[in-house]
């Protein structure tokens, strides 16, 4: 089960940065999460609970999608 993005998390304001935000949890820059799952950290809440009822990093996808080693696709 995976989601395209997961921007669905809470967050607040960084101090002091009026157009930064950051996840309430693990206090990661949503610029750095950049809408994936891996981008929280593990211990995360969110990342947890989400992991919890069966979403996954994109981590362990993207390992086996190589980018040409593939040739599934070919005809
Ligand atoms: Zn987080």
């Amino acid at each position: 089960m995976k989601k395209p993005y997961y921007i669905d998390f809470p967050q607040e304001h960084l101090e002091g940065q009026m157009h930064k935000y950051q996840c309430v949890y693990c206090k990661v820059e949503t610029t750095a999460i950049n809408g994936k799952l891996e981008g929280h950290l593990p211990t995360c809440e969110y990342r947890v609970k989400l992991e919890k009822v069966g979403y996954e990093c994109d981590a362990k996808t993207a390992s086996k999608a190589p980018v040409s080693a593939d040739a599934d696709d070919f005809d």
